[in-house]
């Protein structure tokens, strides 16, 4: 989330966390909000529609939607994402 540290969307974060269902947008299981920030399963803001693809939408509150840290950056800026399988797994 680089650059995206300004006080409007840190103000949107936290409206976010507050108003919108802890439900993970990508695989619309539960989000435990009281997980670490960083841990796998942990509450972050995603984008439905990607800031590569609509920039003007980066801190349209329509836009915003939770999501498990772990599916958010499995998900990265693909614009094509779909739920699928990754082609070839990488074991880290
Ligand atoms: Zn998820």
């Amino acid at each position: 989330m680089k650059g995206r540290d300004g006080r409007r969307w840190r103000r949107l974060v936290a409206w976010a966390r507050k108003e919108l269902p802890p439900v993970c947008h990508i695989c619309g299981r539960l989000i435990d909000t009281t997980l670490p920030v960083n841990d796998r399963m942990g509450w972050t803001l995603d984008h439905r529609v990607p800031i590569a693809v609509a920039p003007h939408l980066a801190e349209e509150p329509g836009n915003l939607a939770p999501a498990h840290r772990g599916c958010n950056s499995r998900k990265g800026a693909n614009p094509n994402f779909r739920h699928e399988a990754p082609r070839q797994s990488r074991i880290w």
